[in-house]
């Protein structure tokens, strides 16, 4: 997946690197009380956990989906917590052959989480290696090459594989198949979004008052990351132009000024919806014409883009592809009219 193109974005779902990585780890709830939102997956993990513990089990495979920067890695870091075993994290794209995994998988030790981000993009020789690794944990190695080659199978200790994708469709059927649990991750409510930014605050030693911390969750595109990401914006606004406090005011006109608008849209979020009402009479537009068209990838599109604007009602998805909604119109200041 490329989202390149967003890193500038302050809207960008994506993990920032330059950010102070302590910060950034600070912020990150460690036990399921302090994991806001997200109720009903919540209470089914309290459940699943006290029953492992309570039989000295571990917990099964879980598959975690959702847009990027809802909390899939806090989750399963809070799970693995909870349960008191290691924490390790990798990624799809990170595992390039199947040794990779083998090495992973040989290291874990009884009942650890092994997490694998953007688990659709692991690649098919080894995602092999995972089925009997999940299953029977074993997994069969190749030594040697040629018709002297020979397999060998590994036992490994219990684990816990939890996946985490943007895209659940991708996934081939075998691996979903393998997981005992799926758990869908919902775009956050305003109020939600504005206990994160409160909590946030609090560790960064931020002053802000709860209109102001409405005010930032409202724009932040019912996302954790989003929203601490503009605290940390509107906070060196308020400390340079305003008196260091976050008020309703001094959030509003940051976050204005960063070309922010009032629901969390930017700069190419408007583009976006401008090309499709401007250039193809607000649709349908198909996916790729409209990548084309604004110069993005279809992935950042999907992923990025496009789950909130449908979940405010600006987007709807048909066959023939996307339209913009009247919604859309009256928010950009533009009249609908009906052909
Ligand atoms: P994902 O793995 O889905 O992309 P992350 O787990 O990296 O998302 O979350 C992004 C940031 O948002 C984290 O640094 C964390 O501080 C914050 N966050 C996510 N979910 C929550 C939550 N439910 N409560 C509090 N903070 C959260």
């Amino acid at each position: 997946m490329n989202y390149e193109d967003n890193d500038s974005r302050l809207i960008s779902t994506e993990f920032d690197y330059s950010e102070d990585s302590d910060i950034e780890l600070s912020l990150r709830p460690k036990v399921l009380d302090d994991y806001i939102g997200q109720d009903k997956v919540k209470e089914k993990l309290k459940i699943y956990i006290a029953a492992a513990k309570n039989r000295n089990d571990i917990l099964d495979h879980i598959l975690l989906y959702g847009p990027p920067g809802l909390g899939k890695t806090t989750l399963a870091g809070i799970i693995a917590n909870e349960m008191g075993v290691n924490f390790r994290v990798t990624s799809g794209p990170a595992i390039e052959k199947p040794g990779d995994l083998a090495a992973l998988l040989t290291n874990l030790q009884e009942g650890d989480v092994l997490f694998i981000d953007e688990i659709h993009r692991l690649n098919r020789s080894v995602e092999e290696v995972l089925y009997p690794a999940m299953e029977d944990q074993v997994i069969d190695i190749i030594i040697g090459k040629g018709p002297s080659a020979r397999s060998i199978r590994l036992d490994l200790h219990k684990f816990t594989l939890i996946g985490a994708t943007t895209r659940a469709g991708q996934l081939s059927a075998p691996l979903r198949d393998r997981f005992g649990d799926v758990e869908r991750l919902e775009l956050y409510t305003t109020e939600q979004l504005a206990q994160i930014v409160t909590r946030s605050a609090g560790i960064l030693g931020i002053e802000i008052e709860r209109d102001g911390a409405l005010e930032i969750a409202s724009r932040s595109r019912g996302t954790p990351r989003i929203a601490n990401r503009l605290l940390k914006r509107v906070r060196d606004f308020a400390e340079v132009v305003f008196d260091g406090v976050i008020t309703e005011q001094s959030a509003m006109k940051s976050l204005n000024q960063m070309d922010i608008d009032e629901l969390g849209l930017d700069q190419i979020d408007r583009t976006l919806l401008l090309t499709m009402i401007r250039n193809y009479n607000g649709g349908p537009v198909g996916l790729t014409t409209l990548a084309a068209s604004i110069g993005e990838e279809t992935v950042t599109i999907e992923d990025v883009y496009e789950p909130y604007l449908l979940q405010i009602g600006f987007l709807t998805k048909t066959p023939r592809g996307r339209c913009a909604t009247p919604k859309a119109y009256s928010h950009l200041g533009i009249e609908y009219q009906v052909e």
